[in-house]
């Protein structure tokens, strides 16, 4: 008797402390209830954000899993901010709208590039392109990642036998998780690899979907089959290179039937005869520099930003020869007895949209209200610190007009072409250059060719 009353008191004080709990529960923590569950709709939210993103994107190999880096992975943001807080990842970019550079910079989430090449300039390219939140990035490698990679930027040594394409989609993924990325592992110089890669590049309508193409490869053939896919697309893309001594290198801006195509004229590099094929023996292996490549890359994401955001002057052609500092500019005019028949037919084609009735006024028109704004302009001729406005034609000197007559340009100083020209209508090769430079470079050039064959 004694135990049970003392067991069902028990139970009653029990019972008691559990309605205690529970008023308090419901009176104290209603509020926090709600904002638990709300903070766990949130956190749901955004793991089934990553969930859904990892599901669209390649596996990465096997062996780097451990260094996926998804622990410090942010969630996605969905409208760029330009709050100056220090979680925002795009203040700093949408600080360029607040000065005025760039007019509209969340159109780059509109952007889709495609970068054939992720090599020592193309992986670059891609991470410049990500940080800067473009929106989204096709792109293109067949090769795997290597310890001999690693005196350039971006590839790590942990991710050495992956294929490059999926070792950068996993670390561009983790740097922005913003930017859509799609990556193939192909080889675009095979007739397959052509067919792929062209059709990669349009959408169900057959028409292209990307913005720009970045030519970022390093053999003549890979460039020769980005240019055809651009002029069947009538795709305005970017060629880029550096040099096999890995001390100069250049970009340049090809619109199909307004400047000169790849075939148009041999390619150009600065400083240096080397034929690239000659270079391609066992054992031979070309020089590279981390420094000449990222300044490459950097060339070709700046006029690329220019290009896709609008603001500034993209440089049509624009060479780096890294022994002098000398950043040599000019226009490469299409070439009308160029090898390509489809060039010529975009050439006859853009000529007679240029002398149309409604091109020709809307130039003028364009002109007066340039002429006008210049007259507006207010000039400070008095001003205490001595400063002075010198107009940016004046001082670059190198600078082609873009609207200069329609005819092959002459190389500018210092710019040679790599390959023998063989085509009547190009230009000649040595402008501007007295016998005993030419001289001097032969000494140089023979020196090259004994420094390759003593490293054999
Ligand atoms: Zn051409």
């Amino acid at each position: 008797m004694h135990n049970s009353e003392r067991s069902s008191r028990g139970v009653l004080d029990e019972l008691s402390k559990l309605q205690a709990s529970l008023d308090l529960l419901q009176t104290e923590s209603l509020k926090t209830n709600a904002e638990q569950l709300h903070q766990q709709l949130e956190d749901l939210n955004k793991r089934m954000e990553e969930i859904a993103q990892d599901h669209g994107r390649p596996r990465p190999a096997a062996q780097a899993s451990d260094a996926s880096g998804q622990k410090g992975a942010r969630a996605r943001i969905t409208e760029m901010s330009a709050e100056v807080v220090d979680s925002n990842p795009y203040s700093r970019l949408m600080a360029l709208q607040r000065m005025g550079i760039v007019h509209n910079y969340q159109r780059i989430r509109e952007k889709t590039v495609a970068i054939v090449g992720v090599g020592g300039v193309g992986s670059v390219a891609a991470e410049m392109l990500t940080r800067c939140g473009i929106g989204r990035l096709l792109l293109y490698d067949y090769d795997k990642v290597e310890l001999a990679n690693m005196n350039r930027l971006f590839f790590r040594p942990d991710q050495a036998g992956m294929t490059k394409t999926d070792a950068a989609a996993q670390t561009l993924q983790d740097i922005n998780p913003d930017v859509a990325i799609e990556s193939f592992t192909m080889n675009i110089t095979t007739l397959k690899g052509f067919d792929e890669f062209k059709a990669s590049v349009c959408d169900n309508r057959g028409d292209s979907r990307v913005d720009l193409v970045l030519s970022c490869v390093d053999n003549y053939e890979a460039r020769m089959t980005i240019n055809q896919v651009c002029l069947e697309l009538q795709q305005n893309w970017m060629e880029s290179g550096v040099s096999e001594d890995a001390v100069s290198g250049h970009i340049q801006v090809i619109i199909p039937g307004e400047t000169a195509c790849f075939a148009c004229v041999p390619p150009l590099v600065v400083a240096s005869g080397i034929d690239e094929r000659t270079l391609k023996r066992e054992g031979v292996c070309a020089a590279s520099l981390p420094t000449t490549m990222g300044i490459i890359a950097g060339l070709l994401v700046q006029n690329s930003l220019k290009y896709l955001l609008d603001f500034g002057q993209v440089t049509r052609y624009l060479g780096y020869s890294s022994l002098k500092d000398f950043f040599p500019s000019m226009e490469i005019k299409p070439n009308p007895g160029c090898p390509n028949p489809l060039c010529g037919k975009l050439q006859a084609a853009y000529e007679a949209q240029y002398n149309s009735e409604a091109a020709v006024s809307a130039r003028a028109a364009s002109a007066a209200a340039a002429a006008e704004v210049a007259e507006e302009e207010v000039v400070h001729d008095d001003n205490s610190w001595g400063i002075s406005v010198v107009p940016e034609e004046a001082s670059a000197g190198q600078g082609v007009p873009a609207q200069s007559a329609p005819s092959m340009g002459a190389l500018a100083e210092g710019l040679e072409y790599s390959m023998p020209v063989a085509d009547p209508h190009a230009p000649e090769l040595s402008n501007g250059h007295s016998e005993e430079q030419e001289s001097q470079e032969n000494i140089e050039d023979l020196m090259s060719q004994l420094n390759a064959l003593s490293t054999k």
